[in-house]
């Protein structure tokens, strides 16, 4: 079965003239899977009857299932999705100011391990499909009934892991006949796969890349992040230069603060050597505590206090708005929950 919302313009062209059809039907069939965002056939009305029922046969046309949505106090929304084999993952929607952010799921679970990281818990299940990334946008853009504006390949799973079709989502995403949001629009955040930085890195998008760091040496990263094991930090400092030379996009590091873990004056001290002369803002997460993990969290004043350090330091730094945290925003919290509801 062809995937079909996960074909660029030109493949959808091509494999509808390789049915026999006519290549006008191309742009019909594009603009209600990307700008209409139609997940039914039946709905395609100016397509004749007898196109929809071959591609109802030979193509699986992606659509998400709503099974779960929660609410925060704030307007954060959380969505628990079914994909067509019955996983589950999760997505956001974060509302500020005139900003609709979706944060997105690119995975069904994850292989990375990360210590304080509820998609881990389980491992990885399987990758998604540029589809099964973009249509989370497009089931909450319909949900919500507001145009999506921003994008964060946040959720569970390590996008640099699932990197084709990470790319062709972003492309499609971008595509002016779909729904046409800008690549500095979109961020995509990595635990720090070198070869993946740099292969990206050489596809000169426009797009933001955020670097999961959360620790000031290899030491105390490598306790817990095991891909440190795998890439040193100075490693991973020349690939962003890289990035930064090639695509000259600034990069974000994401610190996830925790309690004891890497959170003292030293640390700060140690954080601003590493990334000396990196051109780079720094995103401080207050450590969202995971129930199975352990991991406490740091007061706001904690957060302020290594935010200064570091600024001190001449670093860009800004602290996290905590969003949805009562509707557990964490990575996998949703998912893992209704696991465990369900006892699978
Ligand atoms: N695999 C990618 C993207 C998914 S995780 C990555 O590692 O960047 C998105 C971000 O949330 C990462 O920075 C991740 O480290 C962070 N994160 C995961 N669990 C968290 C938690 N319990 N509290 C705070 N941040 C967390």
């Amino acid at each position: 079965m062809t995937d079909i919302k996960s074909l660029y313009y030109p493949e959808l062209k091509e494999y509808l003239e390789s049915l026999g059809e006519k290549g006008f039907r191309a742009k019909q069939l594009f603009s209600w899977m990307h700008s209409r965002l139609s997940g039914d056939f039946d709905e395609m009305t100016d397509l004749p009857l007898g196109l929809r029922d071959l591609l109802k046969k030979e193509t699986r046309l992606v659509s998400l299932k709503q099974e779960v949505l929660r609410v925060s106090k704030d307007g954060t929304k959380k969505y628990l999705f079914s994909l067509w084999d019955g996983q589950l993952i999760e997505s956001v929607w974060m509302k500020y100011r005139d900003w609709r952010s979706v944060c997105v799921s690119s995975q069904v679970g994850c292989s990375m391990g990360c210590r304080f990281c509820a998609s881990g818990l389980d491992g990885k299940v399987r990758d998604l499909t540029a589809s099964e990334i973009l249509d989370q946008v497009y089931s909450i853009q319909k949900e919500t009934g507001e145009r999506v504006s921003n994008i964060v390949v946040m959720g569970s799973g390590e996008p640099l892991e699932n990197y084709d079709n990470v790319l062709r989502f972003i492309k499609l995403l971008s595509d002016e006949r779909g729904l046409n949001i800008g690549e500095r629009h979109i961020t995509v955040s990595t635990c720090g796969l070198v070869p993946g930085i740099r292969k990206l890195a050489q596809e000169k998008l426009q797009i933001n890349l955020a670097l999961s760091l959360h620790a000031p040496n290899d030491e105390k990263r490598r306790s817990i992040m095991p891909i440190a094991r795998k890439y040193s930090i100075s490693e991973l400092m020349e690939a962003l230069r890289f990035y930064f030379d090639e695509t000259g996009r600034r990069i974000t590091i994401e610190y996830a603060l925790s309690k004891s873990v890497n959170d003292s004056a030293e640390d700060a001290e140690e954080l601003s050597r590493v990334l000396r002369g990196l051109n780079c803002q720094v995103n401080l997460i207050p450590v969202n505590p995971v129930k199975e993990r352990g991991f406490l969290t740091v007061s706001h004043a904690e957060a302020e206090a290594f935010k200064s350090k570091l600024e001190k330091n001449g670093i860009n730094v800004t602290i996290r708005r905590e969003m949805g945290r009562d509707i557990e925003g964490a990575c996998g919290q949703l998912r893992r929950r209704h696991l465990e509801a369900v006892d699978v």
